[in-house]
């Protein structure tokens, strides 16, 4: 083969060849509280036991991603934990199970439920002694509310939102003595311009769109995969551990908030190896869509019907040319009324 060849097709095959990062996305670990968001303590158990049997690294979030955002790849095959909220079972009964295996998370803290005292929340005691043995504890605002929804009826919401995400900074620094520099938007929601200001500050930003981790990810919109509820069992952790990004420049993706019924998603994926674009798959809300291919690259999904105002979600997976693992991508749309 011809030397330039060579080099052409190892450049086109680096992105999807490297080691991904998938991270987990838990809220409680507990038998008791809400099925959708919970992880029952044995399914949990069995997840660590799994993710161990198969040989992955658990890395720490920040240190992962830094290394993303600095163009180098990982090496083993890596997944990270991540916490929402700061419900007490994660301080109760997950913190318990990771510190007897050695393992680190992180855990996204809505600060004004703890800084109020609920029961429901783990004590910023907990937290800190936590922190002090390696765990991360970082920013999912104030209160947890949804911080672009009002984008288009109400001036004062980007000063909102920002200030919102910046206090509950300021916060951690002072129960934890420091805060990383990775943010979890509440409900996985986000727009264009609040990318902008997380990223002017330096932040890398995770929202709830299911999703792998590569050198060509959006560092304000990283996806994370649910591990709760009907999510919660290794058969259907099994593809998400395994996955990998489906090669396309993330940035470019739609500002996902919309007040159209109909948001187009249009994708160009990048030229793989690896990845068998003719065996594409979306799904809108877990049904499967209609793709509307404009070349061997590129293609858009439209609902066919118009979606009702709040989240919805498009996942596209191809497999890989042998069969598996698989690439995944995902978009969430907000769709709010027009003012
Ligand atoms: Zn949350």
């Amino acid at each position: 083969m011809l030397k330039s060849n060579w080099l052409l097709l190892s450049l086109l095959a680096t992105p999807v060849m490297a080691a991904p990062l998938n991270v987990m996305l838990y809220h409680h670990i507990a038998d008791d509280t809400p099925h959708v968001t919970s992880t029952t303590v044995s399914d949990f158990v069995a997840q660590l036991d799994h993710f161990e049997e198969q040989g992955y690294e658990i890395v720490k979030l920040e240190e992962a991603v830094q290394q993303f955002r600095q163009g180098k790849t990982l090496d083993e095959k890596s997944l990270a934990l991540t916490f929402d909220d700061g419900f007490a079972s994660v301080c109760d009964t997950a913190y318990p199970e990771l510190k007897k295996r050695n393992l680190p998370f992180t855990v996204f803290v809505t600060t004004d439920p703890i800084d109020k005292g609920y029961s429901s929340y783990c004590t910023w005691e907990q937290l800190k002694e936590m922190a002090d043995n390696g765990v991360t504890i970082a920013n999912h605002t104030l209160d947890h509310t949804h911080l672009v929804n009002n984008a288009f009826n109400d001036e004062n919401w980007f000063e909102a939102a920002t200030g919102n995400i910046e206090s509950a900074q300021n916060r951690i620094i002072d129960e934890i003595g420091y805060a990383p520099m990775i943010f979890a938007y509440p409900y996985g929601e986000y727009n264009n311009d609040l990318k902008t200001w997380l990223d002017e500050r330096g932040y890398t930003s995770f929202g709830q769109q299911s999703g792998s981790i590569g050198v060509s990810s959006d560092w304000q919109a990283l996806p994370r995969f649910n591990a709760a509820g009907n999510y919660a069992s290794i058969e259907s952790l099994r593809h998400k551990i395994t996955a990998s990004p489906l090669p396309l420049n993330y940035a470019v993706l739609a500002d996902p908030l919309t007040t159209d019924s109909q948001p187009t998603l249009t994708v160009e994926l990048l030229p793989s190896r690896e990845a068998y674009y003719p065996h594409l798959q979306c799904f809108l809300n877990g049904q499967p869509t209609v793709i509307d291919w404009h070349s061997e690259t590129g293609f858009s999904v439209t609902p066919s019907n118009g979606l009702s105002n709040g989240r919805h979600r498009v996942n596209c997976t191809a497999p890989h040319r042998d069969g598996s693992p698989f690439f995944w991508m995902s978009q969430q749309w907000l769709v709010v009324p027009n003012k």
